[in-house]
Parts: C-alpha cells; structure tokens; sequence
C-alpha cells in the first residue's frame, strides 16, 4: 500500500505536492470514489482517476544507461532521429524516459526512469546532484581560466554554481586539453557554454559520473538496471 499523492507523482502527472493540492481540490477519484484525505492509501488494485482521467500505473523501474552520440535525448522525435527511449523499447515493457538531458553528441551516464516523482527530485536544483564531464578542449587552458570556471561565470541565464576542475591531460601538437567538470547544476548545454566563454570550445563531451554512478562494465547504448540500494542512494 502506498500514499495516494505519491502513486499520483509516481506516474509523472505532476510533483507530489500538487498531487496533494489536486486531492484536497476533490480532483481525485479512488474507486470512482472522491477522496480528500491526504493520509489514503492505495493498493496497485485500485482505480485512481484525476479529473476524471485513469492514472496509469506501472512498476517504477530503474536504469543507467550509457548514452552513445548522435542520439537524442527525448522519447520520440519529429525528425525521426533516434532517441535513448529507442533502445528499451523491445526490451523493457514500462514506458521510460530520461532524467534531464545529453546533447546529442554527449555521451556517457544517463539515468531512465518511469518515476516522475523520483526524475522531479534528481533535477531539482536544490538537490545539487553532481556530475563529472570529461571534455575535450580547444586549445590549453590555463589554470587561472578553470579557476574563473570554478569560481562561476556569468552566463546568459545567470551565473554558473562553484565548479571542479581538473586538467587531465593536454596534447601541445594538437593543441587540445582533456578536462575533468565536476559540476552541480544542469543548466541547458552548460559545460559547452562554459568552456566557450573561457575561449576553449568543447570538441568532445562525456559524462562520466552522475553522483556516484558511473558506466562502468557497460558499451555506448548498453544499459543496465540501477540497485534497489542505488535508488535508494539517489533519493
Ligand atoms: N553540458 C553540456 O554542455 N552538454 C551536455 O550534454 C551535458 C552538460
């Protein structure tokens, strides 16, 4: 048995505090019944509709995959590029999608989900999940412009959080420089941005870690399903 509102945010409708405000509105249906108690709870037999509409309820799963590059991070596209959801779909019968989002050619850790409530949590800013990008570099940066990256810099929607930085490896003929970013905010295309606005554009990007989570024993477009104990970890 599990609370109402949390069933609700589960199924990815919405936050579970809304779920609430939708039930003491009398939005929602048990049974065909209303219910305003916020304490209810509910068994995977039972109805629950929302304004009138049947949730639909599946076993929440969990899984990290290794995100390959020139994939979209969505779950359908009008150009009919591919998508990460495209991988689990013979496969996995829940309905799953990303938790926050890869560019195109990023590659690297990604977690999916069917749990709206769990992704909402994971993205929420004051969460401040970490994650470490490994990135390919225009040119070597000196260790005065990655300190500028780990003190913040302003970009067009605002000021970066503290950042990590580390200089893993440099190649002078070539003039690239591998990077390590540890940061904890997902603002759109960030890394990229930021290694812009210090002048060394990003040629190749990769998340290596989110939070603890790594693709480890795992090939581009491989996934595999995350531990009950990881879940818990992430939460
Ligand atoms: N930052 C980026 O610029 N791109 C990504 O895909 C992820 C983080």
């Amino acid at each position: 048995m599990e609370r109402l509102q949390k069933v609700i945010a589960q199924s990815g409708i919405t936050s579970r505090r809304k779920a609430e405000e939708m039930i003491t509105e009398g939005r929602v249906k048990v049974n065909g019944d209303t219910v305003r108690e916020l304490g209810t709870k509910v068994s995977p037999k039972d109805r629950i509709e929302v304004d009138g509409v049947q949730v639909q309820r599946e076993q929440p799963v969990y899984f990290l995959m290794y995100k390959p590059s020139g994939v979209i991070t969505a779950v359908s596209d009008d150009k009919g590029r591919k998508t990460v959801a495209d991988y689990f779909k013979d496969i996995v019968e829940e309905r799953v999608f990303p938790v926050g989002r890869l560019d195109y050619d990023t590659t690297g850790v990604l977690i999916m989900t069917n749990d709206g409530e769990f992704a909402n949590v994971l993205m929420h800013p004051k969460y401040k999940v970490e994650k470490t990008y490994i990135a390919k570099v225009k040119g070597i940066p000196l260790r005065e412009q990655l300190k500028k990256l780990e003190r913040g810099v302003i970009l067009e929607d605002g000021k970066t959080a503290p950042a990590k930085s580390k200089l893993l490896s440099m190649d002078k003929k070539k003039q690239t420089a591998i990077i390590e970013l540890t940061i904890s905010e997902g603002k759109n295309r960030q890394v990229r941005r930021m290694f812009e606005h210090i002048g060394h554009p990003v040629q190749k990007l990769k998340r290596e870690k989110y939070a603890f989570l790594d693709v480890k024993g795992l090939n581009p477009g491989e996934f595999r399903e995350l531990t009950p104990h990881e879940v818990k970890l992430l939460r």
